[in-house]
C-alpha cells in the first residue's frame, strides 16, 4: 500500500483545526557569539509556547541533501518529494495565477541584456516590475498564437515571467535557453525527445519573434526560457488527507505550490506578517487547514543578513499570540529547509519542529531553535511524515487495521 492510499484510507473528516506555519528557511547553523539567528533573537512567545510543545527535527528529502522550496514544502504537504517532481515553469505560472491544465506546457522566463549576440545581463538589470509589465503586454498583444498553439505570457517580479504553451501534442523535454553565465551566447530550445520537438520549434518562434519586439529597449531586449514543464498528476489534498486546505503566503512561487495539492489561495492585502495574520483571522472559520508561509527568513539567510533575519523572526513572535488566540487544535512551527547566514544560501541541515497540540507530551523545552529542537520529543523526521502527525494531534486519522 502506497502512502496516499493508507492515507486515504485512515483520514476523517472533523472541525479541529491545524495551522501549519513555515518560517521558510529558518534553520541556520553558528553565525554570531556561536549563535543561530533563532538562538540569537529575542523570542518570548516562541520560548513560552516550546515549553508547552513537542520539538524535533525534519529532513526535506534526505539527509545531505540540499532542496529548493518545492520539493520542501510538498513534504510538509504530505507529498514524496521523490515522487513528484514538479518544474519551475509550473510553479511560476500558477504562482502568478495562471491557469494549467494537463498537456499545457509551463515556462519560466527572464527578460535579459543581449549585446552583439552575447547576454551581458541574465536579469536585465533587474528591471522594475513595472517594466516588465509593459514588455509583457506587448508580447502578449503581439505573440498569441503559433503553429496552432496558443500563448500566454503573464509578467512575474522584476525581469521574471511565465509562459504557457497550450496545444495538441506539446512535450516538455526541453532544454533551458539560459547559457546560465554572461558573455555567452543564448542557447536554442532543444528538445531532447521527439514529442517536444514541437515544443521546441514553437519555442524558438516565440524567441525569434520576441527579439525582435523588444529590439529598441535599453536593457530588456531578449529572453530566455527555462524550467519547460507540465503538470504532475497529483491528489489533492481534500482527497488524500480529507481536509478543506487554504493557503496564505505573499510570493507566487508558494501560491502555486500549494494551489497544486488543492489549497485555496487566500487573498493577502500587502506583503507583511500583520498582512498575512489578518487573512488568516478572517478566513479562519472557513477551512481546516492552513499553511501561512513568511518569506523573509529565507531571503535574509540567502543575503547573509543576520540581523535582518532575526528581525523577522522577532516579528513574527510579536504576532504569535494573535494565531494562539484563535485556539488551533494543532499549531506546527517549522521551516521547509534551512538557510544558514554564513552559507548564504540553503542547506541540508534539519528543520527545526514544534508542534503544539492538547495531546502531545511537553518536552519542556527552554527555546525554539535548532539545538532545542535536536534534543526534542520527536527526535529526527522526514518532512514528508510531518503531515501524519498534524492529522493524528488533531484526531483527524482513525485506526489502520483491525
Ligand atoms: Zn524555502
Amino acid at each position: 500500500m502506497e502512502r496516499e492510499e493508507l492515507f486515504k484510507e485512515v483520514s476523517i473528516k472533523t472541525p479541529s483545526k491545524i495551522v501549519l506555519i513555515v518560517l521558510d528557511g529558518v534553520g541556520g547553523i553558528p553565525f554570531r557569539e556561536g549563535k543561530t539567528a533563532l538562538e540569537w533573537a529575542n523570542t518570548p512567545n516562541l520560548d513560552k509556547l516550546a515549553k508547552k510543545s513537542i520539538l524535533g527535527q525534519t529532513d526535506p528529502i534526505l539527509p545531505g541533501i540540499t532542496p529548493g522550496s518545492g520539493p520542501a514544502h510538498l513534504a510538509i504537504f504530505g507529498y514524496d518529494p521523490l515522487k513528484y517532481q514538479i518544474g519551475r515553469g509550473i510553479l511560476e505560472n500558477l504562482g502568478l495565477g495562471v491557469e494549467i491544465k494537463e498537456g499545457d506546457i509551463a515556462i519560466r522566463g527572464n527578460f535579459c541584456t543581449l549585446r552583439d549576440g552575447v547576454i551581458v545581463d541574465r536579469r536585465a538589470g533587474r528591471i522594475p516590475t513595472e517594466e516588465n509589465k509593459r514588455l509583457c503586454s506587448r508580447l502578449k498583444e503581439e505573440i498569441k498564437e503559433i503553429d496552432g498553439v496558443e500563448v500566454l505570457f503573464t509578467p512575474g517580479m522584476e525581469y521574471r515571467f511565465a509562459l504557457r504553451l497550450r496545444g495538441e501534442g506539446l512535450g516538455s523535454e526541453v532544454l533551458d535557453t539560459d547559457p546560465q553565465m554572461v558573455g555567452k551566447s543564448p542557447i536554442l530550445p532543444k528538445a531532447t525527445d521527439p514529442r517536444s520537438e514541437r515544443t521546441a520549434r514553437v519555442a524558438e518562434k516565440i524567441i525569434n519573434l520576441a527579439k525582435d519586439i523588444l529590439k529598441d529597449e535599453k536593457r530588456a531586449n531578449f529572453i530566455i526560457l527555462r524550467g519547460f514543464s507540465t503538470l504532475p498528476p497529483i491528489s489533492p489534498m481534500q482527497d488524500i488527507f480529507r481536509l478543506n486546505p487554504a493557503a496564505i503566503a505573499t510570493y507566487p512561487m508558494y501560491k502555486g505550490l500549494a494551489k497544486l495539492v488543492g489549497m485555496k489561495i487566500l487573498d493577502v492585502d500587502g506583503m507583511s506578517i500583520a498582512d498575512e495574520i489578518k487573512t488568516l483571522k478572517e478566513n479562519y472559520k472557513d477551512y481546516d487547514f492552513f499553511y501561512f508561509h513568511i518569506k523573509k527568513t529565507d531571503s535574509y539567510g540567502e543575503d547573509g543578513n543576520f540581523e535582518k533575519k532575526v528581525a523577522v523572526i522577532e516579528e513574527f513572535d510579536r504576532f504569535l499570540p494573535e494565531i494562539l488566540s484563535l485556539l488551533p487544535d494543532v499549531l506546527v512551527i517549522t521551516g521547509d529547509h534551512s538557510t544558514p547566514c554564513r552559507l548564504k544560501a540553503h542547506s541540508w541541515h534539519p528543520n527545526p519542529f514544534l508542534l503544539y497540540a492538547n495531546t502531545i507530551i511537553p518536552d519542556e523545552q527552554e527555546r525554539f531553535s535548532e539545538r532545542a529542537c535536536a534534543k526534542g520529543g520527536l527526535g529526527r523526521l522526514f518532512s514528508v511524515d510531518a503531515m501524519g502527525l498534524m492529522l493524528a494531534h488533531a484526531l483527524k486519522l482513525k485506526k489502520f487495521g483491525a
